[in-house]
C-alpha cells in the first residue's frame, strides 16, 4: 500500500525519443507539463501526472519553427491560413517571407498576427505593395520600394518585423533587380536587419547576387530547380560555399515551384544541408505539392539528410534567425515553453517535388502537439486520399 500524492504534472510525454538539438539531448526519455512550462526532462515521470500521453515509437521535439511561409490569409491571394495550415500540422510559430509590405502592415498585424494563437513573425516586402497578387510582380515598378515606409514600419513593429524580403525573379522586379538588391541591402542595413531574397529565374547567375549579401542575410529557394541556382553540374558552386563560410544563410523554401529533388539530392551528397528547413506553405501548395513543413521535412530525410540535423533547422536554428529563440521557441529546456511537437513516421508515401518527379518517403505526423501548455486539436495530413 502507498501513500497517494496529488500529481505534480499535468501531462507527461511517456517513453519517447526526445530529440531536441539545442541541447543535443537524443535520448528515450518522458517530458513533463505542468501549466505553460516544461516541468521536468527525465525518466520514470509517468506516475506523478494527471494525464499521460505514450509517445513510445515516436520522436518528441521542440514545437517546430517555420522560417518561411505565406500566411497573409483573404487579402494576399498566396496566403495561407497561418493556424489551420501550421499550428494544427506541428508549428508553433512561423515567420511570413513577403507577403505583407508597408501599406498592408496594419492588417497583417491585425488579421494574422494578432488573428492566430501561433506565434507570427515577418519579413516585410520592400515593395510596400507586398505580394498580394502573384500574377503582377509587386517591383515592376521600382518606386514601390518606399525606404521610409519600410522603416517606419520596421521601427514601430520590432515584435513582429524580424527582416526584409524582395523577390528577386524577373516576373517581380523587370530589368531592375540588381539596383533593387542594392536598395533592399541599403534598407536593411539602416534597419539592423536581415534581407531575404528570392532566387530562381532571376536576370544574373546567383554569383553576382551572393557578391551583394551580408552575414545574416538568407538565399531562399536553395533546391530551386530554376536557372541561376546553387549547383554547378553535381558540386555546388564556389561562390556558394564561399558565401556561407562568410555568414551568408540557405532556406530550403520548397513553394509551388523551388523545390527539385535532383538539385536537392546533389547539394545533400555534397553535405549542403540549408541552414533553415521551411516548406513556403502558400494558399496555392498547402494541398500539394508542399502539404506542410513536416512533409518537406520528411521529403529532405528521405533525400539523405539525417533526421536530428533536418529538426534542428526547423527548430532552433530558424528560432536564432527570427530572434524567437529570446522568447524560448525552437528548443526543450525545464522551465521553458511547453511548445512540443511528437512526431511519428508512418508508412510510405510517393511524394512530388516542384516538378512533379517523385520518392518514396516515410511521411512523419505530427501525433500530438502542445503549444502554450495546451493540447492543440491537429488535422489529418492533407494530402491523404480524400473522403
Ligand atoms: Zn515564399
Amino acid at each position: 500500500m502507498s501513500v497517494s500524492t496529488p500529481p505534480q504534472f499535468d501531462l507527461v510525454l511517456s517513453g519517447g525519443t526526445v530529440l531536441d538539438p539545442a541541447s543535443g539531448r537524443n535520448e528515450r526519455c518522458d517530458v513533463a507539463i505542468a501549466g505553460e512550462r516544461i516541468a521536468a526532462i527525465g525518466s520514470g515521470l509517468a506516475g506523478q501526472a494527471k494525464q499521460v500521453i505514450d509517445t513510445s515509437g515516436s520522436t518528441v521535439v521542440p514545437g517546430l519553427v517555420e522560417g518561411h511561409s505565406h500566411v497573409f490569409q483573404d487579402v494576399s491571394k498566396v496566403g495561407a491560413p497561418a493556424d489551420e495550415a501550421h499550428l494544427r500540422r506541428g508549428v508553433v510559430a512561423v515567420a511570413d517571407a513577403g507577403t505583407a509590405g508597408a501599406s498592408t502592415f496594419d492588417a497583417f498585424r491585425q488579421l494574422v498576427v494578432e488573428g492566430n494563437a501561433l506565434r507570427v513573425v515577418n519579413f516585410l516586402n520592400v515593395s510596400v505593395l507586398g505580394l498580394i497578387d502573384f500574377r503582377f510582380g509587386e517591383l515592376l515598378n521600382p518606386d514601390t520600394l518606399v525606404v521610409d515606409d519600410a522603416l517606419a514600419v520596421a521601427e514601430q513593429n520590432p515584435d513582429v518585423v524580424r527582416g526584409f524580403k524582395i523577390r528577386l525573379s524577373e516576373d517581380v522586379v523587370g530589368p531592375h533587380g540588381e539596383s533593387l538588391l542594392k536598395r533592399s541591402i541599403a534598407l536593411a542595413e539602416q534597419a539592423g536587419l536581415p534581407l531575404m531574397v528570392h532566387i530562381g529565374e532571376t536576370e544574373e547567375p546567383l554569383p553576382v547576387v551572393l557578391e551583394h549579401l551580408r552575414p545574416g542575410d538568407i538565399v531562399a529557394h536553395c533546391y530551386t530547380g530554376k536557372p541561376h541556382g546553387i549547383l554547378d553540374g553535381d558540386a555546388v558552386l564556389a561562390e556558394v560555399m564561399a558565401a556561407r563560410e562568410r555568414g551568408v544563410l540557405f532556406d530550403s523554401a520548397h513553394g509551388k515551384s523551388n523545390l527539385s529533388f535532383e538539385v536537392a539530392r546533389r547539394a545533400i551528397a555534397n553535405g549542403f544541408l540549408p541552414d533553415v528547413l521551411s516548406s513556403d506553405t502558400s494558399a496555392r501548395n498547402w494541398r500539394g505539392p508542399v502539404f506542410d513543413l513536416v512533409t518537406s521535412i520528411a521529403k529532405l530525410v528521405a533525400l539523405g539528410a539525417p533526421l536530428a540535423e533536418c529538426i534542428r533547422r526547423a527548430t532552433v536554428a530558424p528560432a536564432r534567425v527570427l530572434g524567437l529563440d529570446r522568447e524560448g521557441y525552437g528548443r526543450l529546456t525545464v522551465g521553458g515553453r511547453a511548445d512540443v511537437t511528437v512526431l511519428t513516421e508512418t508508412s510510405e508515401v510517393v511524394l512530388p517535388d516542384a516538378a512533379g518527379n517523385v520518392i518514396t518517403a516515410a511521411r512523419l505526423e505530427p501525433t500530438t502537439v502542445i503549444h502554450n501548455g495546451a493540447l492543440v486539436e491537429t488535422v489529418p495530413w492533407r494530402g491523404g486520399v480524400s473522403a
